[in-house]
């Protein structure tokens, strides 16, 4: 029977990828072995109720070596450490990883099947065994304007983001809502009285956020009533490092044989865990709106086209609305005015379900097929 590990499945994204397994009746007809870097001889539940076991140790070369598939959301230290290690003791399954550690490598392919599924095919059937999830906001831009890509239509992409604090771990999302408690506890109960002066409410806000008291031990600075343009460390280019992924990735999602440029400015605001962005889009020919909509339409099953009217963008465009779902909104569509060959559109989806945990789900599956078991 097959054996399957798991590693960093109390993580953020562990945790979401548990729980979609468990929704999807995917824990069936295989064996499986929970491991942890902390917990290991304790036993846990996995989305809230299935026991894992005893756990074993996630850095016990010898006991990961039995595995067939090893899925892993322990993050990027865990895989420079372990990996390498696995390797040398002449491991042959198959790697399932949610770090970017390993997508950049010749031999590791940037899983995204709803777009890439030939690229995986393709690899599989080479004896490629190392797959890697995407950058959240790459894979959540594919999601939703792949089709574009492969009817040839894209001839450069400006990528501005708006990304939730979810990104950035638990802690800081922890730390957006203290932020947000500390705000509304600055004004008291003016914010409630109607007749209450705004300036000094104003004032107070600001006062509060620039006290030394104000909670910023993770973002370094208020990200409630604020926003940070700044994701990742620098590079000499100026770019971040969060915004040359958006190039380097999405060119390796596609195997691009030219490389399509992509480039924008990657923005924390303070939302809590779905990811928007706001892209230009330079067409390689002038597509009628109509048509447009209609590829975009049929990209994947999960695309959904908001009309670019007030209320529609108002109840279906945003993270209130999108996070915990699969659904990609695409909405805001135009034609620019600067241009019928620039397209300008708006969508947003929920970065622990297709940028994060979804993709390495589908992946196991994948895998299992391919494998037969
Ligand atoms: P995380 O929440 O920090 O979890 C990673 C590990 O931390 C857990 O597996 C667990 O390992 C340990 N841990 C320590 N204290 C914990 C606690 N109180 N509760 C739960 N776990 C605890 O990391 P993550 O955000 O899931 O990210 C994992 C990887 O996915 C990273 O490489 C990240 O870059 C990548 N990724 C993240 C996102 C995202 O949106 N967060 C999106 C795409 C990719 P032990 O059981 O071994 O202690």
């Amino acid at each position: 029977m097959l054996k399957t590990g798991f590693v960093g499945y109390r993580g953020m994204v562990g945790s979401v990828l548990m729980k979609r397994m468990a929704e999807e009746n995917d824990f069936k007809d295989f064996e499986k072995v929970f491991f942890s870097t902390s917990q290991a001889g304790k036993t846990d539940t996995i989305a809230g109720e299935t026991s894992t076991g005893i756990l074993e140790n996630a850095e016990n070369i010898e006991k990961l070596k039995q595995m067939d598939i090893i899925v892993t959301c322990q993050g990027g230290s865990y895989t420079e450490k372990v990996y390498p290690q696995l390797m040398a003791s002449g491991w042959k399954g198959y790697w399932i990883d949610a770090a970017s550690t390993l997508r950049m490598k010749d031999d590791a392919i940037i899983i995204l099947d709803p777009v890439n599924r030939n690229v995986i095919n393709d690899a599989l059937a080479k004896g490629i065994k190392c797959y890697v999830g995407g950058n959240c906001t790459v894979s959540l831009m594919l999601m939703g304007i792949g089709s574009l890509f492969n009817n040839n239509l894209v001839e450069w992409i400006s990528s501005m983001t708006y990304q939730a604090s979810s990104g950035a771990g638990a802690v800081n999302m922890k730390e957006l809502l203290t932020q947000m408690a500390a705000l509304g506890s600055a004004a008291g109960d003016m914010i409630y009285d109607p007749a209450s002066a705004i300036l000094e409410v104003d004032r107070l806000i600001t006062e509060k956020m620039r006290s030394s008291d104000f909670p910023v031990e993770n973002f370094k600075v208020p990200l409630a009533g604020s926003i940070i343009p700044w994701i990742d460390k620098g590079l000499e280019n100026g770019q971040t490092k969060e915004e040359w992924k958006g190039v380097v990735e999405l060119n390796k999602i596609l195997m691009t044989k030219k490389q399509i440029p992509v480039d924008g400015i990657c923005v924390r605001i303070g939302a809590m865990r779905s990811h928007s962005q706001a892209l230009t889009i330079k067409l390689t020919k002038d597509v009628p709106i109509k048509d447009i909509y209609d590829i975009l339409a049929a990209g994947n099953e999960w695309v959904k086209i908001v009309p670019n009217e007030l209320e529609a963008t108002r109840a279906e465009l945003t993270p209130a609305a999108v996070s915990g779902t699969l659904t990609i909104p695409v909405g805001r569509i135009r034609k620019m005015n600067i241009g019928n060959e620039y397209l300008t559109l708006f969508t947003v989806g929920d970065q622990l379900l297709w940028g994060a945990a979804e993709p390495l789900r589908r992946m196991f599956n994948i895998v299992r097929e391919y494998l037969g078991k």
